[in-house]
């Protein structure tokens, strides 16, 4: 039987139901994250939950539990679901009020739910690389909130999967901007560039672990604008996120990146990130480096 957390409570899948007029079902008023879960532990479960709080604050959502609360409430979820690896997805909408675009006033409590998905890491995916298209940033202006509204992303999402692709790098005229949903790094020179966490991109947990990690082992970053011709131009690109770590790109719309095979830096990083993960959640059975 599998167990979800909905409003304070655990209970069956199959009893955990949406009100139709739900804010997060009627119009995406609401905001996620994604947790990856390795031997059973949370990964950067703190940074998880400060942006979970942060996202719901900068659209006027209160989440009505503790940090503290929501850490142990999704680690009984973890321990009743039995899940050694995969994610935990967690939401919080404005929860349930007659549909009009204007906030509900009264006591309306948030709806949050959270639930367990099982999932291997992408190993063949890190070893090889993956490929990529590049498409028009087309998203609204703060991307920096994680917003249920997904529709650009998704768009961009289904392009590259069209196109046999694994994500779609988006940019805002000249300037590469990120994944349909994922970070994303070139390296030139030597140097680590990836874009500024600003509202033009999500400040992504998985980015800011390569970014200490770069500067702990002496490799050059740059967090700023870099343009579609450095890209065209680099050594080496890859793209970050919770649940594909630190993941190769190796072809984007058809021209090989670099040699078109994991760079250096890339794999130096990948090795990093294996280390972090199992200074937090304990040894890794599959491990790719
Ligand atoms: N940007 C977007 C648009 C995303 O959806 C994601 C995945 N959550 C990321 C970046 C990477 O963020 P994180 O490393 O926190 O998963």
């Amino acid at each position: 039987m599998e167990f979800v957390f909905l409003n304070g409570e655990i209970i069956e899948r199959s009893k955990a139901k949406v009100d139709v007029e739900d804010r997060g079902y009627q119009f995406g008023d609401g905001v996620y994250e994604v947790i990856r879960i390795y031997n059973g532990k949370m990964f950067t479960l703190d940074e998880h939950l400060r942006r979970f709080v942060k996202s719901a604050e900068s659209i006027g959502i209160s989440i009505p539990f503790t940090s503290v609360q929501l850490s142990e409430m999704l680690k009984e979820l973890l321990i009743k679901n039995n899940l050694e690896t995969g994610n935990i997805y967690m939401q919080v909408t404005r929860g349930i009020a007659p549909r009009n675009h204007v906030f509900p006033t009264g006591n309306v409590v948030p709806t949050l739910v959270a639930y367990t998905i099982k999932g291997v890491r992408p190993l063949e995916s890190l070893k090889s690389g993956v490929k990529a298209i590049l498409t028009e940033d087309i998203r609204w202006l703060r991307c920096d909130i994680k917003s249920l509204n997904l529709l650009g992303n998704l768009l961009a999402k289904q392009k590259a999967s069209e196109a046999g692709c694994f994500e779609a790098i988006q940019h805002r005229g000249n300037d590469v901007t990120e994944g349909s949903s994922s970070n994303i790094f070139i390296v030139k020179n030597g140097t680590v560039i990836t874009h500024e966490s600003n509202n033009l991109i999500l400040k992504g947990i998985t980015k800011d672990v390569i970014l200490d990690l770069c500067l702990a082992n002496n490799i050059p970053v740059e967090e700023r604008t870099f343009s579609l011709t450095e890209l065209n131009d680099a050594e080496e690109v890859f793209l970050s996120s919770t649940t594909s770590e630190v993941m190769p790109i190796i072809e984007v719309n058809g021209k090989k990146m670099g040699r078109g095979v994991p760079g250096p830096i890339t794999r130096k990083l990948q090795g990093l990130f294996e280390r972090e993960i199992e200074k937090q959640c304990g040894l890794l059975v599959d491990k790719l480096i």
